[in-house]
């Protein structure tokens, strides 16, 4: 391998839900966004609101339940995000909410190890929400955009979630798992099929991380793109990355300074 690109993937590479799928995507995308971690070249979304949506959620589980409009109303308005569109998007999971639960928690940071060569990594996810009721681990990833998988498994992010949520199963006295992503934009009528993994599911997603990091072991480091106008035209990076199929002009780079 190469020394320079050895020194970015590390001795002991990190997966996280985003990385993985943004690996799965295109490898050049992954190197370009999560090892050298440069800003993005042709992005115009905003994150503001998924934050602003997230954090309230937060708070107000913290402080009480989300059934209680008088208390949503009270967070909101102390953060001065009391508009309609994120009151939508808070009754919108309101309606998801498990109201009988034995334990919950919010932007829960949850890793894993796998110490076994030659697929040595550790697995990092942020859970949104994860409540215990039923007998289930139940975790809840919010989404504040468009659907883009109709069965939550078929995302690469959702099993790294579950990679690392079934190493805690065991501490809640659990073995059963559900992945569920709550769409909480007004436009979305229907959620993805949530994803319930059992032992066998999490056996072949684990089998599947330790090749996706043998895989980059053996790539020497090229981390070469896809060069597909399919995958390249929405790439948030596709103006400065050498195998881009879709070049443009980086909007970073386009900044006027004034006469
Ligand atoms: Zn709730």
């Amino acid at each position: 391998m190469k020394p320079q690109m050895r020194s970015l993937l590390g001795d002991i590479p990190t997966l996280t839900p985003s990385s993985y799928a943004n690996l799965k995507r295109c490898d050049r995308l992954y190197w370009q966004k999560h090892l050298l971690r440069l800003p993005a070249s042709d992005s115009q979304f905003s994150p503001d609101r998924g934050l602003l949506v997230h954090a309230m959620l937060k708070m107000i589980h913290d402080q009480g339940v989300c059934s209680d409009l008088d208390l949503v109303h009270d967070v909101l308005a102390a953060h001065g995000a009391d508009d309609e569109i994120t009151f939508e998007m808070v009754q919108r999971h309101a309606r998801r909410c498990p109201r009988i639960w034995e334990r919950c928690g919010h932007e829960v940071d949850l890793s894993r190890f796998q110490p076994l060569p030659p697929a040595v990594f550790f697995a990092h996810a942020r859970i949104d929400a994860i409540w215990v009721h039923d007998g289930i681990l139940d975790a809840r990833d919010y989404k504040t955009g468009a659907v883009q998988f109709n069965y939550v498994g078929d995302d690469p992010a959702a099993r790294v979630q579950a990679f690392v949520l079934a190493k805690h199963l065991d501490r809640v006295g659990t073995t059963r798992l559900r992945v569920r992503y709550e769409h909480l934009a007004p436009e979305v009528d229907e959620d993805p099929e949530p994803f319930e993994p059992d032992a066998q599911d999490l056996a072949a997603i684990t089998e599947e991380l330790k090749d996706a990091v043998k895989r980059m072991w053996a790539s020497e480091g090229e981390f070469t793109g896809v060069n597909e106008p399919a995958v390249c035209g929405s790439c948030a990076y596709r103006s400065i990355c050498r195998d881009s199929a879709t070049p443009s002009e980086p909007i970073w780079a386009s900044l006027s300074f004034g006469p």
